[in-house]
């Protein structure tokens, strides 16, 4: 390998999520007495790609078509991100080759004035486009179509041939724009075998879109490195030049790897920083432990962080904060840690030991109640999450007209807000939220309560025969203060009381149907469950990071969950900004 004048960089920046911490980033760039040792590389290609999920994979396979070599650098020990886990709703449309076959006229126009529609809000008020960057939209809206023929010529395939607008949120009020993907042969990291044969093509599965991609970059010669973070960005200078390269770690190890071109940041999030979240939202303090896609992959903002520690801005933050979609939801299963409604660990699978158990998945919210730390209820608990809009959600809609929110019924779920309400004692998050059940609901629902169901291990499931018994047992990390017994006894009392009047003074559930009343009593942990980061690094039309200046980084890309500006859940904003950024990374013409 020849020596450049990029090859060793005197003044090389040391920046990145360790320097932010004040750690050391790398012993071959350590900070010597005499100032910074000469940057030598380990690894080198024209781009380098951070996280394999839904962006980065889309990106390195963009960007090695159109000519570029490419390293894909990926902390975990496979490819896929959440997009891997997800449910594959995927509302790519503009005009695709699907929509035109079932007769839906939709176009990037009409996309892009959908997302960017002013008038649209939500029963609980809030906005869900009007404060998208246009810029940011735009771009998206006219390599919707491109990107979703991208993927049909990869070999994903779908359970219909028919866009309709069911699931997900926020792709738009005019058109069905929604496909669904199916999972194909490929084995589910849910459960670590694949579908029987006959629900190939009928289930819907991340897994069937990001295999695909998978066999695409490998085979085009996308060199993919599992196991290796990005610990930081190298930056010619801290907040100036181009981007040279990163450093990563790989089983304690630490190298350098040279990104001739470009860096394509696509870690998928913040979500799972505790510190990170905080700043869009106070309350979610650490008993939210439950993070939607883990424990397959983190989203502990270390994209953001080493962005940011370059002089990346940040962008669009009310999309993180705003009470829409899938940013934080109730949990769809109980007694686990990982409670998101649409995933289940099975013991198949390769991080079942990790998710600790399966859950028990609620179907009807009457066999429950939902209690507080002290024992205490605090909302209906068939109460749900926020909303998010899509294909006709809005009855009569006309784009950009008062009347779309005139229309709209005010009607806040504010389920999630009373669970995080918390008891009072001045502490930010909600605390635990515990399901109380009896014997008779788990033979309704034919719930088994016993592990692998439930993690009893890890403090998420308790059972007794009395209800006081119940609450004297109640005890993990999260648990600040005990649960009183005869409080628990006396919520219990009360609801019961409810069920014999049929009546719910306290909360408005509909017609409580069932007394808790048969033992043995179980407590369950539900606390609501994080899922979307929807505000991140600011990028441009071309997923090109910008700086607290608004000049752009050179060299240094970013999409997906880790990208600010946008907001919609998931999958098509990731593959549809990997597919820009890959190609643009790859047209980087850099002087030698
Ligand atoms: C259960 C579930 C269901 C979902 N269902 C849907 C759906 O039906 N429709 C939809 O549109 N969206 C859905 N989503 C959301 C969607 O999966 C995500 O929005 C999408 O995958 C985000 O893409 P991304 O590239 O930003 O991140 P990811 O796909 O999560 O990829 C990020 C990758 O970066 C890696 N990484 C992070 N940091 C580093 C680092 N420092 N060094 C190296 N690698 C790193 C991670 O390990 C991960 O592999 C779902 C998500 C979940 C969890």
């Amino acid at each position: 390998m020849g020596i450049s004048r990029r090859d060793i960089i005197k003044t090389t920046a040391i920046a990145g999520a360790g320097a932010v911490a004040g750690g050391v980033i790398g012993a071959r760039v350590a900070a010597q007495p005499a100032g910074p040792a000469p940057l030598t590389w380990d690894r080198e290609a024209d781009v380098v790609v951070i996280g394999s999920g839904a962006t980065g994979l889309t990106a390195a396979l963009r960007a090695r078509q159109a000519g570029a070599s490419v390293i894909v650098v990926e902390v975990n020990s496979d490819i896929g991100g959440h997009a891997i886990c997800s449910g594959a709703n995927l509302p790519l449309g503009g005009g695709t080759s699907f929509q035109k076959r079932a007769g839906i006229e939709d176009s990037a126009d009409l996309v892009f004035r959908d997302l960017t529609d002013w008038s649209i809000v939500q029963p609980n008020g809030f906005p869900d486009y009007r404060y998208n960057d246009r810029e940011i939209i735009r771009a998206f809206a006219d390599n919707c179509a491109p990107t979703f023929e991208w993927l049909v010529g990869l070999g994903v395939k779908f359970i219909k041939d028919t866009p309709d607008g069911r699931a997900g949120s926020s792709h738009g009020n005019s058109v069905p724009r929604q496909m669904h993907v199916a999972i194909q042969h490929y084995p589910r990291v849910q459960t670590g075998t694949p579908m029987p044969q006959e629900e190939q093509m009928t289930f819907q599965s991340g897994n069937g879109l990001m295999r695909p991609i998978e066999e695409g970059a490998r085979k085009a010669g996308v060199e993919i490195l599992l196991e290796h973070r990005m610990t930081a960005l190298h930056r010619e200078s801290p907040h100036a030049g181009r981007i040279l390269g990163i450093a990563a770690e790989h089983n304690g190890a630490k190298l350098n790897i040279r990104a001739r071109k470009a860096v394509v940041l696509g870690t998928g999030g913040s979500t799972g920083n505790v510190n990170f979240r905080r700043m869009f939202d106070p309350r979610l303090t650490e008993e939210y432990c439950g993070l939607a896609g883990m424990p397959w992959s983190d989203q502990d903002a270390s994209g953001e962080l080493a962005g940011m520690a370059v002089g990346a801005a940040l962008w669009g933050l009310y999309n993180q904060t705003a009470e829409l979609g899938s940013v934080l939801t109730k949990a769809g299963s109980i007694g686990c840690q990982y409670g998101y409604v649409n995933l289940t660990w099975y013991p198949g699978s390769r991080v079942f030991d990790k998710a600790g158990s399966q859950g028990l998945e609620v179907a009807d919210w009457q066999n429950v109640i939902m209690v507080n730390m002290l024992g205490k209820r605090f909302y209906d608990e068939t109460g749900d999450d926020f909303t998010g809009n899509q294909y006709n959600q809005v009855k009569n809609y006309v784009q950009d007209s008062y009347l779309n929110a005139k229309n709209m019924p005010f009607n806040p779920n504010n389920f999630l807000n009373a669970a995080m309400a918390g008891i009072g004692d001045g502490h930010n998050g909600g605390g635990p939220i515990w399901a109380i059940f009896d014997a008779d609901a788990a033979a309704r629902e034919k719930w088994n309560p016993t592990p692998p169901f439930v993690d009893v291990a890890n403090g998420f499931f308790f059972s007794a025969d009395s209800v006081a018994d119940l609450a004297g047992k109640i005890a993990m990390k999260y648990q600040r203060v005990p649960m009183p017994p005869a409080d628990l006894e006396a919520t219990v009392a009360r609801y019961n009381s409810f069920v014999d009047i049929g009546v719910d003074a306290d909360f408005g559930k509909p017609a409580p149907k069932y007394k808790i009343a048969t033992p043995p009593f179980y407590a369950a942990w539900s606390t609501p469950v994080l899922h979307d980061t929807r505000a991140g690094l600011r990028i441009n039309a071309k997923c090109q990071v910008v700086d607290m200046n608004g000049a752009v980084i050179p060299g240094l890309y970013c999409g997906g969950e880790s990208a600010g500006g946008f907001s919609m859940h998931g999958l098509a904003r990731a593959t549809c900004q990997g597919f820009i950024a890959g190609a643009e990374a790859a047209a980087e013409t850099v002087s030698a």
